[in-house]
């Protein structure tokens, strides 16, 4: 698979399937998406390959958290889990093209689902806070 930010400038290669996909709802994937959150699919961090534009890469650290890693040049949220230094890395499945083909199976902190958000009844699993929890 590869991956794409906005304008162009980073590209990415993912070299192994995800291991799960999921949509997050909390806080901070509403406030980096600019809208639900963010739908990740989780993979070893030793799968992505940076191809081009390693030095557009910004990487935020929140309080609370895993780091969040997107392109300095247009803003679109690359990487979450703590990449480049966690074991797995979730990648952000807006980044991937062609589109990632396949639902997310679960949704996860749905604590946090914002009055102007609709959770959809689409059967795939659904967590309070992390995945299992
Ligand atoms: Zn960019
Ligand atoms: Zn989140």
């Amino acid at each position: 698979m590869t991956g794409t930010c906005l304008c162009g400038g980073v590209r990415f290669e993912v070299a192994e399937p995800f291991e799960r996909v999921a949509q997050c709802h909390c806080t901070s994937c509403k406030k980096i998406s600019g809208g639900i959150g963010t739908v990740s699919g989780k993979v070893r961090t030793d799968a992505i390959r940076i191809l081009s534009g390693e030095e557009l890469l910004r990487t935020y650290q929140p309080e609370e958290g895993t780091a969040k890693t997107f392109c300095g040049e247009c803003g679109s949220n690359l990487f979450g889990g703590g990449w480049p230094a966690s074991e797995y890395t979730s990648v952000r499945l807006s980044a991937i093209e062609p589109s990632y083909p396949d639902k997310p199976t679960a949704h996860i902190y749905v604590r946090s689902v914002a009055p102007w958000e609709t959770l959809p009844d689409d059967g795939a699993e659904r967590f309070e806070v992390r995945f299992g929890e």
